[in-house]
């Protein structure tokens, strides 16, 4: 570690700044939100610092720095444009062992300002050792957006309970699963929305069911969508309860590069499914979900794509609810979506497409599939079945589908290894057989299909035709 990371407590004590442009204004923003004692030492000042000198915020001293004595101060910034000035002061820092901050100039830095996210008393510092501002203000972007922005109110509130709670719960490792409770809670989300009363209460509740003792009251179980692949696609919420889970049940289809979101404690288990070759029964899985949440566990039951399509997140939620457990539920980017995004297809457009049909390339016991007849306009996305693609071209066209319809099968969707086949459902079967398309690969049938081409951004992705040439957009069928 190149720099280690404090906080400094500066209210009330000196800071001197050298130089007075827009550089040295956001530091002097900064230093007076920590409530310094600003003196800024340059000849002239930009407007916003002259009116903060005139209101007697800073003290400004109007003239050039001229080896003026360090010691009275905690911290030096200096924030000239002229090279030999802002090396004058570093080495009067350094002599009287003071930290000092050069703009732009890591090499005379004895300590450097991090990007900041201010979620007060919540403050994240981010450095990139001064080798990269644009990468930390980059890496801040994105905690920014994962952090509620009335973070710092749970920790208000947590501040006011403290020795509440500690008087309450003794035990520092039960203590701290409280808290961490609290944390993913309800009453979080009332304090992220404002309401803090309703927090207040809801925080008196959870202590007093905590100490109840009540195991299963306390267990939850996250349903949570975890996208199609690629790693980003998972929601905001489905992360925050990933982290939040004391257990992870998780499906094969999910990525493992996810899974570094748990808690490092947290138990995965993976409960994948191959198809046709179940690792566990779904009944097994209903019943290991139902028994870790009624021990008072926090399970994430992380599931590809979205919970509910496809993903016998009914069934869970039946057990769940059979036993009167706690749950949520958190959507997620099904394949369909990450598919046809990913391949640009779009699944509906004005004049070619305007409905969409979820449905399966599985047959059911009897042997007949799960789709109707025909409907011009209807773009169907077929999950599952890759080794039946054959008999599901048949019984499409038997259905009334042309044979010629276009078709594009999505293997891997949105991941690194995404390849997009197009076809025409008569050639399905032969095209799955002879280019070895595997699991997990998504079928999307309808004319939309031959925007493939021409929408196609997603860089690593390969596109490979089968069969009669598929013609493009430009000889689209519009119903
Ligand atoms: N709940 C999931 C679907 C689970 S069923 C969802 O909403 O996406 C599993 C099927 O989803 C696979 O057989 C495949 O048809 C599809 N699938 C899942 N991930 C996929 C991906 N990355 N690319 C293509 N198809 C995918």
């Amino acid at each position: 570690m190149q720099h280690l990371p404090l906080f400094a407590d500066l209210k009330n004590r000196a800071v001197l700044v050298v130089g007075g442009g827009a550089v040295a204004e956001r530091r002097v923003g900064l230093l007076l939100e920590a409530q310094a004692v600003v003196t800024v030492v340059s000849p002239d000042l930009t407007e916003t610092l002259a009116e903060l000198a005139a209101e007697g915020r800073l003290t400004h001293v109007a003239r050039p720095f001229a080896g003026d004595s360090i010691e009275p101060y905690w911290l030096v910034v200096a924030a000239t444009d002229d090279h030999t000035v802002n090396a004058a002061v570093a080495s009067a820092a350094t002599a009287a062992k003071r930290f000092c901050n050069v703009v732009d100039d890591p090499k005379l830095c004895t300590f450097i300002m991090p990007a900041i996210v201010d979620r007060s008393p919540v403050t994240i510092a981010i450095g990139s050792g001064g080798l990269s501002p644009v990468l930390a203000r980059w890496v801040k972007g994105v905690i920014e957006t994962l952090l509620p922005a009335r973070l710092g109110a749970l920790a208000e509130l947590a501040g006011r309970w403290r020795v509440r709670v500690r008087e309450q719960v003794p035990d520092a490792t039960e203590r701290r699963h409280f808290w961490e409770r609290v944390v993913t809670s309800v009453v979080a989300e009332h304090a992220f929305a404002g309401r803090d009363a309703d927090a207040e209460r809801a925080l008196e509740e959870s202590l007093a069911m905590f100490r109840s003792d009540d195991a299963a009251r306390r267990g939850e179980a996250y349903l949570v969508g975890a996208g199609p692949g690629g790693i980003d696609l998972i929601t905001i919420r489905g992360r925050q309860l990933l982290a939040a889970a004391d257990v992870v049940l998780y499906d094969r289809l999910v990525s493992a590069e996810l899974l570094q979101y748990a808690r490092r404690d947290a138990e995965l288990i993976c409960v994948g499914k191959t198809p046709r070759r179940p690792s566990i029964s779904q009944k097994q899985l209903n019943r290991l979900l139902v028994s870790l949440v009624r021990s008072g566990k926090r399970v994430c039951r992380l599931k590809g794509g979205d919970p509910f399509i496809f993903g016998r997140g009914g069934e869970e939620l039946e057990a769940l609810a059979e036993a009167g457990l706690k749950f949520q539920v958190v959507p997620g980017v099904s394949a369909v979506e990450g598919c046809a995004a990913y391949a640009g297809i779009p699944l509906t457009y004005r004049g070619v497409a305007h409905a969409v049909l979820l449905t399966t390339g599985h047959t059911r016991d009897d042997g007949t599939p799960e789709f109707g007849e025909f409907q011009p306009g209807q773009t169907l996305a077929l999950y599952m079945g890759v080794a039946q693609y054959g008999e599901i071209g048949a019984a499409l066209i038997a259905h009334g589908y042309a044979r010629d319809t276009p078709v594009a099968i999505v293997e891997s969707g949105t991941t690194e290894r995404q390849r997009v086949v197009r076809t025409s459902l008569g050639s399905l079967g032969a095209a799955q057989a002879a280019l070895d398309v595997r699991p997990p690969a998504l079928l999307i049938v309808g004319e939309t299909t031959r925007y493939a081409e021409r929408f196609s951004w997603f860089a690593p992705s390969k596109i490979e035709q089968y069969g009669e040439e598929i013609a493009d957009t430009r000889a689209r069928v519009s119903y």
